[in-house]
This record gives C-alpha cells, structure tokens and sequence, in this order.
C-alpha cells in the first residue's frame, strides 16, 4: 500500500479502496465514455480509429496515468469493393451495405463500409450455387455423403455453430470456388426476436462482418512469435496460409434473393432456416451467381494504448485489464461495452491514486488495436513483451462487450475462479432487489438457465455458479494461451437482440437494447474493480491453484467421453493417481492460504514474497515451452482454442489433439506430460504450505471442510 496512516490498518485501508472503488464509478461517466467512442466508425486503421486511440490517450492522460502508445505494422486486410450478381436472368445485383435508418441517423454515417469478410481472398467468378448449412466439418461431410460435390461452385452457408473463419477454410478446401456467408433470421433476426429498429434483433438488411483469418497463430499473419515492428523479418505473404477464394457475408434480403431461386433437392433435417420457403442443397444449372471480391491486404500501422498506474511496493508486478478499441463500424457493443468499462475502472484507481492510495503492484489499462482482425493489437503487445510478462504478470481480464445486460457471467482459468466469485458477493446486482448481490442473481439465472434446459443442477455447497470455459475468440488469447498467463473474460448478458458486427451497432441501438441506464456497465466497473483492487494490493496474491484439481477431474471426465465416442481406449489412471496425492497437499494448503490472506500481517513480508513467486510459478507450469502439437505458438497445456472450430476451448489440449487423431500412444504420452505438471504444482504447493508454517498436509478434518 502506499500510504499508511499511523493507526490504520492494513484491513481498514482495503476496506477505504474498496469502497472508493465502488462509490467513483457512475453511470453518467460511463455514458459519457460510451458517447466520446461511440460518436465515429472507427475500423482499424483508418482515420476513424486513429482518432479513438488518441481520444482513449487523452482520457488516460487527463486521470494522470502513464501513457503509453504501442505502434505495430500489421498486415490487415482492406476492402476495396465487391459485388455479388445473380447472372442468370432475370439478373439482379444484390445490395452489399446496411439500410440507412431514419429511426437512427448514425446508421447513414458517410465512414460506415460495405458488408466484407476480412481477408477474404481477391476474385471474380461465375457458379452454381450449393447450400451448406453452417459449414461446419460435419455440414461437409454430410454434402458429401448426400454426392453434393461444391467443386467449382459458390457455396452459401448461414453464420452461427463455428467461427466464420473455418466456413471459408472448409469451404476452400472442397474445392469450391466462393462463399457467401449469410445470417438466418432463425438465428439471429425474426426467429429469436423483433427486428431492430422496431426491436434489437437482426433486420432483413443486417450484415455480420468478421475476420475469415484461421492460422494456427493468434496476432499478426506475417510475424508469428515476434512483434510486429516496422522492421520485423516478416514472412512472405504467399507463404501463409490466408484464403485464396472470394468470401462475401450478405444480409438475410440478399441471400433470399439467390435461396429462392434454387431448385435442387431439399434439404436433410434440421438444415432448413427461417426463410419462408424450402431451403435446398443446390441451385441446379439454371440459376448462376457471380462473386467478385476485391480487398487490399497491406501493412497497416495502428497501436494499442495503455494507460499505467506504476505499483508502490512492487512495481515489477503487473495486472491487466484490457479491451480492444477497433471496431467494424460504431461498435457501441462490440468493442465499446467493454472498453467504456476500462475506462470507467482507469478514473477509479487514478482518483485513488490522488488520495495516495496507489496500487502496490503496476495495473496496466489497456485498449487495444485490431482486434477484429484477428487479435492482432494485444498479441503483438505479448510477443513484445514476453519475458517481462511470462515473468511478472500476475493476472489478465478481458472486457470485450461487456455490458451487454445484466446477466453475469465469465470464462476463467480455475485459479481466478475464487476471486471472480468473491468479488460478485460484494457487488450490488444491476436492477437488483434491494440488497441482492451479483453473486445471487448469477445462481439464480444459471439455476434457471439449467432447469429451463431440462438438466436441473443439484446445487453445491455452497453454491458456486458455472464458469465457462477460456478459449478463442478476444484478446486474452495472447496472455492466456500464448503465455500461460491466469485470464478471464468478465461480461453480462440478456439483452433481446444482437447488432453483431453490423453498421445497427450504434449507441441508439445499444441503448434501446442494452438500455440508457448503464447499470450493467456500472456493475462490470465494479467488479473489475475490485478483482484490480485485491490483484494488485492483497499481500498474498488472491490466486487458487488448488481449483486445478477438481477442474482438471471435470475435463478429464469429459474427454473419457469423447474417447468412448471416438472409439478409443484410453487409460487416464497415471493422471488420476497423481491428482489424489495433488489434492491431499492442495486442499490444506488452498486452506492455509486462505487463513493467511485473512489473517493479514502476521506472516513476515519476506515470506509473503517468496510464496507470491510460487504461486506465480505455478501457473507457469502450464506453460510448455515447445507448444501443443502441431500449434507451437499455442504454449498453455490447460487450455487452447479449438482448431476445428474457433470460438470453442479445448481443454487438455495435448491430451485432446492425440485423441482426436486416434493415436492411443499419443494420448499415453500426453497423460504423462500432464502428471508431470500436476506432480511439479503439487511440489510447489508443499513449499507453499512449508513456507506457511503448515506442519501436516493431510488432516482429514481439514480436507472434510473443503467445499
Ligand atoms: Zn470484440
């Protein structure tokens, strides 16, 4: 802590930060933000973005932080222009941008860009039509075992199941000659709500744009591993693995346009949308289509900016928080309903850091750039700043969208899963009843959510809500899976509608859908807020590697699963064995460790200290210097993205690659590498509990009151 009254306590202080912390925030501010952000297009790279950073610069600066702007050269991709004909008569050209709103005047903005898949290969071509539901690998095979070749043809496939990426990837590699990827209003529109303007769901003129990017990197196309400065070696362009084929997103008007018209066989069971005619697997000889895409791909300077309020006591030490700042048009949701949050959580701590209350460890406010392109900003940060980070980074969150209701939820890795939850039960809910914590309408809505789906959960004791799973899809993926950085992504949710990535993203729409009160915005400030506060002040790092054991049980079960379905014989008792003695030393300790971070002072600095850097090491443990197999980049042996799908975790990753593929020997070995691990964490918790003046590590009435 930096300053300590005489006569105050180590308690009382936390307490005053705490406090402060939840009484600065406002949902004025946070509108205010929103508005300041909100107010242009700002796609990365553009004038527009530019502008946003410096405007995220100058806030930081007027709280008094260190500013620091990260200039990267990436190799972005940049609509040109693009045009997609129905060829056979009667011809009609169909329309590639978002209607203009008169309800919304942001939605007529000169700056907003054509619907557009970036880096979708350059081309023009003329086909037949095949229709191949999601794209996903099962949609493909399923073409193929129903003889529907996609050779040389322009495949339509509606958005929704995998990550947009591998729609174009498997689309390409069957040979087809385009895409055109469309959004269902099953999925997004009319099927799951009104319309926006009149409600919040997707209209009939509604494009999703997105990155169709699906390298086995995360970051920069041309600098893998390295940051990408101006004079980084760069890989030649024909040397990655980007798409060659011209791949187009329409609105649901559009695509109905060529659907209508096709006359092949309809489609198998659960394929057809909720366009009111039959959807069919093929267009048939009569109808063609003609496919031209023209995009730019160039190196783009842009920059992350961050906002650093240097530790007291342990400035080396660093916790961040981040949100990307690039957005496909307004992006009132996606980015901003986070990054307004990072901001809001930035003023906080600097109006602490006024009253000399600064926080002991360095906390790191970060906004970062192209994101939408494929996480580019923050990883390029990671890669710059590896060693610092795999050596001193206590923890990372991740707001990306937010606030987008006021149903909470997050993604974590198992060591934050206890500070998350704790700091939910000192929040206030957002349009709460009166005295109700986050903590218990996130119980209630997950018990509900579970029951509505026919699986009523028994509820533990006591009571912990369901945490998802970290995997692809934001900017955690730098610190997380590249690094082996602890990360969570924090966000709410619950609104009727979704503006995903459409020129409808706008503070109209958000705050007609979100709503124009910015409580769910006020309750994330908070929470981050004192997830910042306890990272970056407790004593003793408020982090649980004891919750690896009875994570790693659950993911262990749901991979025996998968090899049952696979087919493969499996053996996991090596695994197993190690976790039982892992747990005989990691529950007691785990309980240790509580007592002492409650305690407060009576453990010597010093010790503190040494126990910190263990625990530190031990979630470097994870971190396995070669990668997975197959993705090296890829180093976090807990968690990765899912290659076949994108959005998705994979958990165990080593273990579940050598399952997928069948490879029994692979599994063997991969069970060994995580009993490695799992015995090297347990060694580091004895020292902890040494250290803690924890004689017996097995005291069953210790383990009995293990929740
Ligand atoms: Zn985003």
């Amino acid at each position: 802590m930096a300053a300590k009254g005489p006569g105050t306590s180590e308690d009382g202080i936390q307490t005053r930060i705490e406090s402060t912390l939840n009484e600065v925030p406002t949902a004025a501010s946070l509108r205010a933000y929103h508005e300041l952000l909100g107010s242009e297009p700002h796609v990365a790279g553009t004038p527009g973005d530019e502008r946003t950073i410096q405007r995220i610069a100058d806030a930081f600066a007027a709280m008094g932080l260190v500013v620091r702007r990260h200039e990267f050269h990436a190799y972005l991709a940049q609509h040109v222009d693009a045009t997609v004909q129905i060829t056979s008569p009667p011809v009609a050209t169909l329309p590639l941008i978002e209607r203009a709103l008169p309800e919304d005047p942001d939605t007529s903005h000169p700056d907003l860009p054509a619907g557009f898949n970036a880096y979708s290969g350059s081309g023009d071509v003329t086909a037949e039509i095949v229709y191949a539901n999601y794209g996903t690998t099962e949609d493909f095979e399923q073409l193929s075992a129903l003889g529907v070749s996609v050779q040389g043809r322009i495949v339509m496939a509606r958005y929704g199941e995998n990550y947009r990426g591998f729609k174009a990837r498997y689309a390409e590699e069957a040979g087809a000659a385009g895409l055109i990827i469309f959004t269902d209003p099953a999925d997004a529109g009319y099927g799951r709500g009104i319309p926006y303007p009149e409600g919040g769901y997707a209209n009939a003129s509604s494009i999703q744009r997105g990155s169709i990017k699906t390298l086995d990197y995360a970051g920069d196309p041309l600098t893998p591993f390295e940051p990408a400065t101006a004079n980084a070696a760069r890989l030649a362009a024909d040397e990655v693995a980007l798409p060659r084929i011209p791949v187009q997103p329409l609105g649901w008007d559009a695509a109905a346009q060529i659907m209508s018209r096709m006359r092949g066989p309809v489609v198998p069971k659960g394929w057809q949308g909720g366009l009111p005619f039959a959807y069919r697997l093929t267009g048939g000889e009569d109808l063609t289509v003609r496919l031209a895409v023209r995009q730019r791909r160039a190196l783009v300077k842009s920059a992350n900016v961050l906002g650093v309020l240097p530790g007291t006591s342990e400035p080396e030490k660093m916790v961040i928080i981040g949100c990307h700042h690039d957005a496909w048009g307004f992006g009132a949701s996606d980015p901003l309903a986070g990054t307004m949050i990072l901001l809001e959580c930035a003023r906080s701590f600097a109006e602490l850091a006024r009253q000399g209350l600064a926080p002991a460890r360095t906390i790191i406010f970060a906004a970062w750039g192209a994101e939408e392109q494929g996480i580019i900003g923050s990883v390029e940060w990671c890669e710059a700043n590896r060693d610092d980070l795999v050596a001193n980074a206590v923890a990372y969150i991740n707001l990306d969208m937010a606030a987008m209701g006021e149903d909470f939820g997050a993604s974590a890795d198992p060591s934050l899963k206890r500070l998350i939850t704790a700091a939910t039960k000192a929040v206030p809910q957002a349009r709460g009843k009166e005295g109700q914590s986050v903590f218990d309408a996130w119980v209630s809505h997950t018990v509900h959510d579970a029951a509505a789906a026919g699986n009523p959960p028994t509820p533990p004791v006591p009571p912990e809500p369901v945490f998802g799973n970290l995997g692809g899809g934001s900017d955690h993926v730098g610190f997380y899976c590249h690094l082996g950085i602890p990360s969570c992504g924090l966000g709410a949710s619950g609104s009727p509608g979704t503006a995903y990535h459409s020129n409808y993203d706008t503070l109209a729409w958000y705050r007609k859908v979100v709503g124009d009160d910015y409580q769910p915005a006020l309750m994330l400030t908070r929470l981050a807020n004192i997830m910042l506060a306890r990272l970056a002040n407790e004593p003793l790092l408020p982090l649980d590697p004891a919750r690896y054991g009875p994570d790693l049980r659950i993911h262990l079960q749901t991979l025996e699963k998968r090899a049952r379905s696979l087919d493969v014989a499996v053996d996991f008792q090596r695994l197993r064995d190690a976790l039982d003695d892992f747990e005989a030393v990691a529950i007691p300790t785990q309980l240790r460790l509580l007592e002492v971070a409650s305690s407060g002072r009576s453990t010597p600095p010093e010790r503190l200290r040494r126990v910190n850097t263990l625990l530190g090491d031990i979630q470097r443990r994870w971190r396995h210097e070669p990668g997975l197999p197959g993705r090296p980049w890829f180093k976090n042996l807990f968690a990765a993205t899912d290659p076949t799908s994108g959005y998705a975790a994979w958990m165990l990753p080593a273990l579940r690659y050598h399952l997928e593929r069948r490879d029994p020997d692979g599994v063997a070995e991969a069970v060994e590498l995580y009993a490695e691990v799992v015995v090297s964490i347990k060694s580091d918790l004895s020292r902890i509990g040494q250290l803690l003046g924890l004689h017996s590590l097995e005291t069953p009435a210790a383990i009995e009151s293990y929740p």
